[in-house]
């Protein structure tokens, strides 16, 4: 069959657009029909099937959000939800999926490939940057660089007043956003999941701080499960530091979109053109990404299997560059 179809899944990540351009160019070029499924794998399901060509995928390189949309689907998890996916990939006569997604849509595609011999490439797309197997996730560095230049006015309001922020950013699992962030925008804490603290250990950490810090103090926090996020860590300090006035702000989606940066349309350029040449050389179940800025190869089980450790070395420089 010389036909691909192109999804995009989970949360959404600037750049998506620009992968789902290169693939489509890069598709015709190689002389497949390129397919778009709009809504991720619920549109799978739904068959929610439309022809791309290359004059569609104009004007969108520069565009965050998707425009092939993009959702989470229960159905999907499931056997009987798969199957009906598949059926409908080959009652249009497609064999070969590109998914463009985190560690969910890696999982989804790892099982659909092994139940129905659909052959599947994986386009790292997340803004957590927690798939092994590339340096850098689409979407990362815009929302690096979206949160910093929030964090950077912040600072200006908390100055004028010489307060005490607690700034949320994304991350559930792991602290990529908020370690770059942090470093990036001179926080004086940073609190990640990778290394969890006691409230009691933030606390003296905080009071170190104060001791020697006159200004504003900004302290960027990892989403975190429900342990953590910012509101709840500065509940716990309101008491104990009461002489200062605290606030928080929670960035939220606002870390979603944007146009992506130079590095990100770069970057999905990259890997939408790879992906198609992977397909093209037969592959499946792998996953393009970047590493060490050489495009590398990696089976899709491997990208999810571990956690992405985050240089913890960062964080030391951070406490002493504060
Ligand atoms: P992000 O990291 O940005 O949230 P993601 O790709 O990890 O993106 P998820 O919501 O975790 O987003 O996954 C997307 C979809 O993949 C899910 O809604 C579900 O349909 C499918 N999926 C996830 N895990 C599995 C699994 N173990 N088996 C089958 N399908 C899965």
């Amino acid at each position: 069959m010389n036909k691909i179809a192109i999804l995009t899944s989970g949360g959404d990540s600037p750049g998506m657009n620009a992968a789902v351009r290169a693939v489509t160019r890069a598709g015709i070029n190689f002389g497949y029909e390129v397919i778009g499924i709009r809504y991720g794998y619920r549109g799978l399901i739904e068959g929610d099937f439309v022809d791309i060509r290359s004059s569609d995928v104009s004007g969108i390189i520069q565009r965050g959000g998707t425009i092939l949309k993009t959702a989470r689907s229960e159905r999907f998890m499931s056997a009987e939800g798969r199957a009906i996916a598949a059926n409908n990939l080959k009652e249009h006569g497609v064999d070969t999926l590109i998914v463009i997604g985190g560690d969910g849509t890696f999982r989804g595609a790892t099982v659909i490939a092994a139940e129905h011999k659909i052959r599947v490439v994986g386009i790292p797309a997340t803004i957590d940057n927690d798939l092994i197997g590339s340096d850098e996730t689409i979407g990362y560095d815009t929302a690096l660089n979206t949160a910093m230049e929030a964090i950077d006015k912040i600072r200006d309001t908390a100055d004028a007043h010489d307060r005490l922020f607690f700034i949320e950013v994304m991350g559930r699992h792991t602290g990529f956003i908020a370690l770059e962030t942090g470093l990036a925008s001179g926080a004086e804490m940073i609190i990640l999941p990778e290394e969890i603290k006691n409230i009691d250990e933030i606390k003296s950490s905080l009071s170190e701080i104060l001791k020697v810090h006159e200004r504003s103090t900004l302290i960027v926090v990892a989403e975190g499960d429900e342990a953590g996020g910012a509101t709840k860590i500065c509940g716990q300090l309101e008491k104990d530091f009461s002489k200062y006035d605290m606030r928080v702000c929670i960035l939220g989606h606002i870390q979603r979109g944007g146009s992506p940066t130079a590095h990100d349309r770069v970057l999905a350029s990259r890997l939408g053109y790879e992906a198609v040449k992977a397909i093209h050389e037969g592959k499946s179940e792998v996953m393009v990404g970047v590493i060490n800025n050489e495009c590398k190869i990696t089976p899709l089980q491997e990208t999810f299997g571990k956690i992405k450790k985050v240089n913890l070395d960062l964080l030391s420089m951070a406490r002493i560059l504060r």
